[in-house]
């Protein structure tokens, strides 16, 4: 390559955006695409990429590993559920744990992943663990799909001060043929195929080189039969557990049923209000007062209502109102969260204040008369 050409270069190479986060974002788009659900990220370091896989949604289960677990700690708080996860719980499940360990070693939490990443790890690894990462991740663990990103060495003559390695702490660097011959073999070895490809573009003229990280990503080639799980014998537990939440979930029957209760109280109030002042724009004019019904059927569509039963209609009887729960669960939200009208009637008994036949959700107008 011209010397003077590669000095140019030098002068100029700045990713935009940065290239931990096309890393990160490349992860998180096939992620998008294959919608693992567990996920594991080896040698997850700051806990960043899991901080940005926790929102996809398709994800219930990440963990982490790393060998330092001071790194790992600095920011594992940003992995906790914030108050609005409690406020507003998902329908989907999620668990995070973090573990401290090494990728040389086996342990029966690793197992059952879909997806695992290893960004910017292998070339961190001494030539001994190396040796067994295979082993560990493509024989052990065994996902569908395997990331593996690593620096690429050809790139590093455009990378002003890099003079051997990108990091003190990289054990080795490779050149494209260099990586590729490895994943090659590893996957021969063990049963998956390898896609290259790599972010961090190569300027014009010098795409020779290379992407500045290159990336394999590998897919099992066969699906894991019950007698390869089982063959796989849970082991002693070597990897220790330094972070665990669970994600407040609609999943668990306890948010399942807080939700639905404001969701029918809500809902209800909505209802009641509605019914209530158009009552009393009605109330002085008979005539109009047949054209209340049809202007409740209006507004039950205007609230996105599946079906309206005629027969079961709100009502006003003395100080009381009641809202028939056939009237609650036709809305699209409550229906949507209870599935069938028995789970409602089941997740509301003795949480909501009902007719004496249970039909319905009661409320009592007579202070709010008093108001008026
Ligand atoms: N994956 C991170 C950064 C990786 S830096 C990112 O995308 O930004 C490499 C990480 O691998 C470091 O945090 C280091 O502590 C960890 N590491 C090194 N050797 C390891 C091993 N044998 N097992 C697990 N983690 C290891």
């Amino acid at each position: 390559m011209d010397k003077n050409f590669k000095e140019e270069f030098r002068q100029i190479i700045k990713f935009e955006p940065p290239l931990y986060k096309q890393r990160h974002q490349f992860v998180k788009d096939l992620v998008e695409k294959y919608k693992p659900k567990k996920v594991a990220d080896l040698g997850c370091a700051d806990c960043s990429l899991l901080w940005m896989l926790k929102f996809c949604s398709c994800i219930e289960v990440l963990a982490g590993l790393d060998i330092c677990a001071d790194v790992m700690k600095e920011k594992m708080h940003t992995l906790s559920p914030l108050p609005v996860d409690y406020l507003q719980p998902s329908e989907r499940s999620l668990t995070v744990t973090l573990h401290h360990g090494s990728v040389a070693h086996k342990d029966p939490c690793m197992l059952g992943f879909d997806l695992v990443t290893c960004i910017e790890l292998i070339e961190h690894l001494e030539e001994s663990e190396l040796k067994k990462f295979p082993e560990v991740v493509f024989g052990f663990m065994a996902p569908s799909i395997v990331v593996i990103s690593t620096p690429n060495s050809e790139f590093n003559c455009l990378l002003p001060g890099v003079m051997l390695y990108r990091h003190p702490d990289h054990k080795f660097e490779w050149s494209q043929a260099e990586f590729q011959s490895w994943a090659l073999e590893t996957a021969r070895c063990y049963d998956y195929s390898v896609e290259f490809t790599g972010v961090g573009h190569p300027p014009t003229g010098m795409e020779k080189v290379g992407f500045c990280t290159q990336i394999g990503v590998f897919f099992r080639k066969y699906p894991q039969t019950a007698e390869s799980v089982q063959s796989e014998k849970p082991m002693e537990a070597v990897y220790k557990t330094v972070f665990k939440a669970v994600y407040p979930s609609l999943k668990d029957e306890k948010y399942l049923q807080n939700a639905v209760i404001s969701e029918v109280i809500f809902t209800a109030q909505i209802i009641k209000h509605r019914l209530m002042s158009k009552r009393e724009e009605y109330s002085d004019d008979p005539e109009r007062k047949s054209k209340f019904q049809l202007s409740m059927d209006c507004f039950s569509d205007y609230l996105g209502k599946l079906v309206v039963e005629k027969t079961m209609e709100p009502f006003v009887s003395g100080n009381e109102v009641y809202i028939p729960l056939t009237t609650i669960f036709s809305f699209p939200k409550v229906n949507r969260l209870c599935g069938t009208f028995e789970k409602l009637c089941k997740l509301i008994a003795g949480k909501v204040t009902l007719s004496s036949d249970g039909s319905a959700v009661m409320f009592n107008i007579e202070h709010e008369n008093e108001d008026n």
